[in-house]
């Protein structure tokens, strides 16, 4: 609210400096104009009294014709100037307003976004803590049977386990702002992403997974626990963003120095004029499907990071006939030792 009238403002003072200015051009060239238009007079009675009374032919009439003609391209070099310092000064208004508009654009989406984070944090923190606070509740109130004990500890784990995640997603986006090092070690992603698999297999029973690996599918240096939380985050949204049973093809091969790993999901996709956007912290799609979900906006900024200090790249591309294709490369050359540096220079500070 203050900054649409802190804009509204600006935009008043410009409409008026252009107005003003628009008037002391109109002014300036009139009075040009007219003090043109009075030595041009004067010159021709000047003119007049000299063919009076010498003739044409004498050495004054010459100069005084060279006079009246330098007096008029004079003036017209004046009205180009007056003209030119118009036009530049328009154009930088017009860029100014173009920067202001710019800028207000930005901070509204990105008040918009931190908004939208710290409403998603909140409800992500809740939820469960309510539920473990329940679990404990009821346990301490109610004699039950050893099944039930089992089947509330279970619960009570999974949601610990979803705060862990989530505590990590903020402690890891947090020191990517600082300075993160990278652990560099040998890294079996095929068994790295299996493992992962099988764990959300068993917290989500209705998702499947299939994964297609090439033969001797390598191992790459890499940072084991970045690329632990790479994964689990993409597999994550994978479950998280297929509406009903979630069918999820892992494809892991090599190809020309690179390893591929595409995460392939049926879920409701990613529009293309998002695809870019989804990398920002914080971001998160805004349409209705999306936002029954919970998240934080986190996730795929972590990945994004991670993966280009692995000297990495990771694109999204549409799965058919539905759904969506993240699909991570790692160059297999990553040294041993060049990581933490290599890191450091990559991700802004
Ligand atoms: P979060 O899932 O916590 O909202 P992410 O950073 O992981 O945050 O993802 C950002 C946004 O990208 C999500 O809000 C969602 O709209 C979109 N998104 C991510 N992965 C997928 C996917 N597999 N399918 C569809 N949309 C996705």
């Amino acid at each position: 609210m203050k900054n649409s009238r802190l804009r509204l403002l600006s935009y008043i003072v410009i409409a008026y400096m252009l107005l003003a200015f628009a008037w002391w051009s109109i002014l300036l060239f009139t009075k040009n104009k007219d003090a043109f238009q009075a030595k041009r007079e004067l010159m021709d009675l000047r003119i007049a009294s000299e063919i009076q009374f010498n003739g044409p032919n004498t050495a004054l009439y010459q100069l005084l014709i060279e006079e009246e003609r330098e007096l008029e391209s004079k003036y017209q070099v004046q009205e180009w100037m007056i003209l030119g310092e118009a036009l530049v000064f328009i154009v930088i208004l017009i860029v100014g307003i173009y920067l202001i508009d710019r800028g207000y654009r930005k901070e509204v989406e990105s008040a918009r976004q931190r908004r939208n984070f710290l409403l998603s944090i909140t409800h992500e923190l809740k939820s469960p803590i309510a539920s473990i606070q329940l679990i404990l509740e009821t346990f301490l109130k109610r004699d039950l049977n050893r099944s039930a004990v089992t089947k509330f500890s279970e619960n009570a784990l999974k949601e610990t386990k979803r705060l862990y995640n989530l505590v990590n997603n903020l402690l890891l986006s947090a020191k990517l702002e600082e300075a993160y090092q990278l652990n560099m070690e040998e890294v079996d992603i095929s068994l790295l992403v299996n493992d992962l698999i099988s764990e959300l297999e068993e917290k989500h029973p209705n998702a499947t997974f299939q994964v297609n690996e090439t033969a001797d599918f390598p191992n790459i240096d890499g940072d084991l626990y970045g690329l632990t939380s790479v994964f689990l985050n993409l597999l994550e949204n994978a479950i998280k963003y297929s509406k009903n049973d979630a069918h999820i093809e892992v494809n892991l091969f090599e190809q020309e120095e690179n390893l591929y790993v595409d995460i392939a999901d049926r879920g409701i996709g990613i529009p293309d004029k998002e695809k870019k956007m989804v990398f920002q912290k914080f971001y998160r799609v805004g349409s209705e499907d999306t936002r029954s979900t919970k998240g934080t906006g986190l996730g795929l900024y972590i990945v994004d990071q991670i993966i280009k200090a692995h000297r990495g790249s990771i694109k999204i591309l549409d799965n058919q006939p539905q759904g969506t294709i993240m699909r991570i490369q790692l160059p297999l050359s990553i040294l041993h030792h060049q990581g933490a540096a290599a890191f450091k220079r990559q991700v802004p500070a």
